[in-house]
């Protein structure tokens, strides 16, 4: 087992948000995220979850930092985060 190494952050998890005229359903005008789940750098994404903004995951797409509570079942995890690093 390795010890982690000092400042090192666990890496946090994303959704991408659907914007109001991207989804098709129209819909109730609130902010959905969706599927793939996304990797964001820890820091960066703690970072963002404060602030509540977007950030960019490990893979280039701009999400924004969702808890794993919120995690949609389905949701898998986007093939370039995963293997990415
Ligand atoms: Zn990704």
């Amino acid at each position: 087992m390795v010890a982690p190494q000092a400042g090192h952050v666990a890496n946090m998890i994303g959704l991408r948000p659907r914007r109001p005229g991207v989804d098709p359903e129209g819909g109730s005008g609130d902010e959905k995220l969706a599927g793939p789940v996304h990797a964001v750098e820890g820091t960066a994404g703690r970072a963002a979850a404060a602030t509540s903004t977007e950030v960019q995951a490990l893979c280039g797409e701009w999400v924004q930092i969702v808890g794993v509570e919120d995690l949609p079942d389905d949701a898998g995890l986007c093939p370039v985060c995963q293997y990415g690093d």
